[in-house]
């Protein structure tokens, strides 16, 4: 954050200063005194294994500016550092994004928002990626996307960001516009509407309502970037009054869309077309999805002023991120294309088509488990995936309690297929069944663990 004083945090929040000097430089927040730097606020959040008022000592030791603490009754310990400032919040959580709502209205650069069921940290790393060569872009690092992620990213700025990029994830609906009250976001991007929290919400009509939310919270000044391919965001492309720039892969009537694909097994490039002028990109990723979430981040920035050439050339500099379609050695000339962060069957699909352009038409496996918070979903959401990579024609091991109905499906449609209960099990079966030199795809829920199959099938 900037630097500032406990007196500007008080106009933040209602919060009562128990003991200190309102004049009292501040600059930076902390939850976490292991990583607290001096002059930072330290933030006493009450978590289920730590409680934050335990360490408010220790937060003092390390110069802490403040502390901010909700039981009033953690003042009384503080025998040694009577003079330092102590502020009371009824609510720790509202007290950091009060401070953060302040830190986003004292900046006058774009803040993109970016959400969808699939693809937003992706987005997300190439949209810095692109903006690395016109601005110094702040950003969410990882996948810190919640009500608290969200507001300790905006609490990371520094003097020289010139434009703010956040992930905004949600669970329910009315979160996203929470997130947005805090970021007032001035360009929203949404990758697309799959099935993730289906169980939560009960349709993908009712996700698509609860992640257009971003659009309706843009500015008339704004700009709305919609994937025109999505049927539920282009059936809300009203929902905004901000400025639309329509996006598609393929369809020429939108403002922006792409020409000449080349898909290739690491590398991927096309023509952004946007307002009719033609610009060559070349992207270190693979798969159609990736050329869309491509699309939608340069037209983002491309929107927001910036010059395309020199988002063109920061997207070159994209890599990545490991356990998100990540490719890496394996033992035995394989190569494993890590995909274990998460799964969902849009994205499941998506990483299906990428192993299909992949590697050896006959030395080709996917290893895939459940997929988690598909609630009424889960069962069709299972069996389409398990369709799609029999009508691709890729042999799949399934491992997993719903990855069951996947295998079933497989069999049923005339595929190839091997059935799990567990990795346990599964793994001693793996070097017979998949070639040397294969390139094999692996994916599943995180809670599946499926780190542990990469781990084994890098090391041999
Ligand atoms: P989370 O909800 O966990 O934050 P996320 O939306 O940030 O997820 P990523 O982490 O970027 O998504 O990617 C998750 C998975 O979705 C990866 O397997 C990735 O390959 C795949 N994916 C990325 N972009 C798309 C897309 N546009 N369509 C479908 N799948 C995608
Ligand atoms: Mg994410």
């Amino acid at each position: 954050m900037l630097p500032t004083t406990i007196s500007r945090l008080l106009q933040a929040y209602p919060f009562t200063l128990l003991q200190g000097n309102p004049q009292q430089p501040v600059t930076g927040i902390s939850i976490d005194t292991r990583t607290l730097q001096p002059g930072d606020v330290f933030v006493a959040f009450t978590g289920t294994r730590v409680d934050g008022h335990e360490r408010i000592e220790e937060a003092f030791s390390k110069q802490a500016a403040a502390v901010i603490i909700s039981r009033p009754e953690a003042q009384y310990a503080l025998q040694n550092f009577a003079h330092f400032p102590v502020l009371l919040a009824q609510d720790t959580l509202q007290a950091v994004q009060a401070i953060a709502r302040q830190e986003r209205d004292s900046f006058d650069g774009p803040v993109f928002g970016i959400t969808g069921s699939n693809g937003k940290t992706t987005s997300k790393e190439m949209l810095l990626a692109s903006l690395s060569t016109v601005t110094q872009p702040l950003g969410t690092k990882g996948n810190f996307n919640n009500e608290l992620g969200m507001p300790l990213t905006i609490l990371q700025r520094s003097p020289k960001d010139g434009a703010m990029v956040l992930e905004m994830g949600m669970r329910g609906r009315g979160q996203i516009a929470e997130l947005c009250q805090i970021a007032r976001p001035t360009c929203g991007l949404i990758t697309n509407i799959g099935h993730s929290h289906i169980e939560l919400l009960g349709s993908q009509e009712a996700i698509a309502d609860a992640k257009t939310e971003l659009f309706a919270a843009l500015p008339a000044d704004g700009f709305a970037i919609v994937n025109m391919d999505d049927p539920f965001l282009k059936k809300r492309i009203h929902r905004t009054k901000a400025q639309i720039v329509d996006v598609s892969l393929h369809d020429q009537t939108c403002s922006v869309y792409a020409n000449d694909i080349q898909l290739g097994d690491e590398e991927t490039s096309f023509t952004f077309v946007m307002n009719g002028h033609r610009h060559s990109v070349r992207l270190l990723a693979s798969g159609l999805h990736n050329v869309q979430n491509a699309l939608l981040v340069l037209a983002a920035a491309s929107a927001c002023g910036y010059e395309i050439e020199g988002l063109i050339q920061g997207m070159a500099t994209y890599r990545p991120t490991q356990g998100r379609l990540y490719p890496r050695k394996g033992a035995y000339g394989r190569t494993i294309l890590d995909d274990s962060y998460n799964a969902s069957p849009l994205s499941a699909r998506a990483s299906l088509d990428v192993l299909k352009i992949t590697g050896d038409v006959k030395k080709k496996w996917a290893i895939l488990g459940d997929m988690y918070e598909l609630g009424n979903y889960t069962e069709e959401g299972h069996r389409t995936v398990g369709e799609y990579a029999a009508h691709l024609g890729i042999p799949v091991i399934c491992i997993g309690q719903f990855a069951k109905i996947m295998a079933d499906a497989i069999a049923q449609a005339g595929g190839k297929c091997e059935y799990f209960p567990s990795i346990e099990e599964a793994l001693p079966h793996l070097p017979s069944l998949l070639p040397v030199d294969s390139v094999v795809l692996v994916k599943a829920s995180r809670g599946m663990q499926f780190e542990k199959i990469v781990e084994h099938l890098v090391n041999g």
